[in-house]
């Protein structure tokens, strides 16, 4: 599309989005009484105005009918991870017997190391990309040393090439040959939390199984935002959170998928709990664990409600608005940022977009590094309302989200950014 910099254009491409009715389906924030604009959807999506109703349905359920709820609820607790799946498996491309909604993103990411990082005295190193999100660095730093191996021996991080920012999908495939007689896992997040930029899963999923390692992605920046297909790319196992992109409410219950050719492997090592426990036999109280067929055999405790009822909320939006949609309406928006930002004059001289410039290789995120004043001038945007998350030492990110962002949203931004930079030389 041909953008044009003036905020009539912007509103036209509101008034045209077939997506438009879904804004008014949010809170949107105000900071010191003034409406926000809020670009932090990557970090705490928005509450949809129905997420109350959900959360009350569970209130009033629990207090009419107490343990009862179990089984009479309008959606009875005793399913209500099975409630969640189909929208779930849409998300991320998946089948339904692959996915479920379950504990924390880092819980799930030890949960199914534990089955799918097996290392042997020749095959034990994970590679995953430097700079991964601290959690998972501290999540593969213990896996490793559970199994007593250095992290130092056992962990590859692919730096990218002198210079640049971004991962070269080639020099992924290659490290991954390079060492593929090592090579026990691999695991990227999907979508960098910091850079942005949305990596080539297929080619890597193909390229870790022809070295005879397992594949894993961490989707906490990815779900939601971009359109994933990891049954048919053959991904054998995804971890992610629900309060970034999901909007499922802070702490919200996260999710993983299993893929279905790992759907019936009694065998494979996992730590286990009475939920991932033959459904029909759960409450027969008896030795023997038999687990569920598919990622339904990591469950371990019995669902939170609570923070499901609120992930429910949110999920119906996304199927009734499409992730394809979204996605379509996304790549304009962000395109448009994009557009504006490179449009500011000198725009060099202040900042640089480290994320690909390439919209098949990113989400809705682009981050903006400073090259002067970085601080002063986020600090700045916070006076003028506009919520954007600063990460040390030197990056701005923004996330224009498709489901509430507008055009507008994004021209005021960058009216507000352009003033700033200019203010604070
Ligand atoms: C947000 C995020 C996390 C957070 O982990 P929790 O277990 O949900 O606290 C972990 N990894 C990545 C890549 C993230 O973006």
């Amino acid at each position: 599309m041909n953008f044009e910099n003036s905020i009539s254009f912007a509103k036209r491409l509101d008034r045209t989005d077939p997506l438009k009715s879904f804004r008014q389906k949010f809170h949107l924030p105000k900071l010191k009484g003034k409406p926000a604009l809020y670009f932090t959807g990557n970090s705490l999506g928005l509450q949809p105005k129905a997420t109350k109703s959900y959360l009350n349905q569970e209130l009033s359920d629990w207090a009419n009918l107490g343990v009862e709820g179990h089984f009479h609820a309008k959606r009875p607790w005793l399913y209500y991870h099975k409630f969640s799946k189909k929208a779930l498996a849409d998300l991320v491309g998946a089948k339904p017997i692959e996915v479920v909604a379950m504990n924390q993103l880092t819980v799930n990411l030890h949960l199914l190391m534990m089955s799918f990082y097996q290392p042997t005295q020749s095959r034990y190193k994970i590679l995953t990309e430097a700079g991964a999100f601290p959690s998972d660095q501290y999540a593969f730093e213990s896996q490793l040393k559970l199994h007593d191996i250095h992290p130092e021996d056992g962990l590859l991080e692919l730096k990218p090439r002198k210079g640049e920012v971004i991962l070269r999908t080639e020099d992924i495939i290659k490290a991954i040959e390079a060492n593929r007689d090592q090579l026990a896992l691999v695991i990227i997040g999907a979508v960098q939390y910091y850079s942005g930029q949305f990596f080539d899963i297929k080619s890597i999923t193909e390229a870790s199984h022809r070295a005879g390692a397992h594949v894993g992605f961490d989707l906490a920046h990815a779900i939601g935002n971009v359109p994933l297909s990891l049954h048919k790319h053959e991904v054998d196992f995804a971890v992610w959170c629900s309060y970034k992109y999901l909007n499922s409410g802070p702490g919200g219950v996260a999710g993983a998928f299993v893929h279905e050719k790992h759907a019936n492997k009694p065998d494979l090592k996992r730590l286990t709990g009475w939920w991932g426990h033959n459904e029909k036999e759960r409450f027969k109280m008896k030795k023997g664990f038999i687990p569920m067929p598919g990622v339904d055999g990591w469950q371990l405790s019995n669902f939170p409600v609570l923070s499901g009822a609120a992930h429910l909320a949110s999920l119906q939006l996304f199927q009734e608005a499409g992730i394809k949609n979204l996605r379509k309406k996304s790549v304009l928006l962000t395109g448009f940022l994009e557009y504006l930002l490179t449009s500011i004059e000198k725009y060099n001289d202040y900042f640089a977009i480290i994320t690909n410039s390439n919209a098949d290789e990113r989400g809705c995120q682009l981050s903006i590094l400073m090259k002067k004043n970085g601080k002063k001038v986020f600090m700045s945007l916070t006076r003028a309302a506009v919520i954007a998350d600063w990460r040390e030492p030197d990056v701005i990110r923004i996330a224009p989200v498709p489901l509430y962002n507008t055009f507008e949203d994004v021209f005021r931004f960058v009216e507000i950014f352009r003033d700033t930079l200019i203010r604070t030389q």
